[in-house]
């Protein structure tokens, strides 16, 4: 049997939780839309054994994704996001070896994902705001978090979007 994370479809993976659930749409479609979908976000972000695949789950990954959409759109639009965010929090402690450790504690299972996400956007915004982008291809809606060293990333992806906005430059070059 193939492994669901060989299932997933989308042009762009491997990006921080929080937008890699924004990248769960692009051009015009949606994982979520398609068989297995949720099943197949949960393998590809490890969490397949950490939450329920039940339509719950998707439910509030549907609002955690909402409420980053409104937060791209205006930075202060923060009622949702934190709305999300009260579904859980953060249990510090320490082990006998002296560890200290992060657990993430959540009301219900289904909530861990879209909570995980919501906490991960929270992490990113403290590293640098700047760089949680858009690509800049104007048809491409997919997100990503710029860790290159001149912080001058544009495009998901370069193969993909670079190079098409490459040749629409050289074609529109041409023409003139
Ligand atoms: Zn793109």
């Amino acid at each position: 049997m193939e492994a669901l994370v060989d299932l997933d479809p989308r042009p762009l993976r491997g990006e921080p939780l929080s937008l890699d659930l924004l990248n769960t749409r692009w051009h015009d479609e949606q994982l979520f839309q398609q068989p297995q979908g949720l099943a197949i976000w949960l393998a590809s972000n490890g969490l397949t054994d950490r939450a329920p695949d039940v339509p719950e789950t998707l439910d509030a990954l549907l609002q955690a994704r909402a409420a980053l959409l409104a937060l791209r759109a205006d930075p202060r639009d923060t009622a949702a996001l934190n709305a999300v965010l009260a579904h859980g929090r953060i249990r510090r402690t320490l082990d006998a070896e002296g560890l200290p450790h992060d657990e993430p504690e959540v009301v219900d299972p289904v909530w861990l994902p879209a909570w995980l996400a919501a906490d991960d956007y929270l992490r990113l915004l403290a590293r640098g705001p700047a760089r949680i982008r858009e690509c800049a291809h104007d048809r491409c809606i997919l997100t990503f978090f710029d860790t290159s060293q001149n912080g001058r990333r544009r495009w998901c992806d370069m193969a993909h979007c670079g190079n098409r906005a490459k040749a629409a430059r050289h074609y529109t070059k041409a023409k003139s």
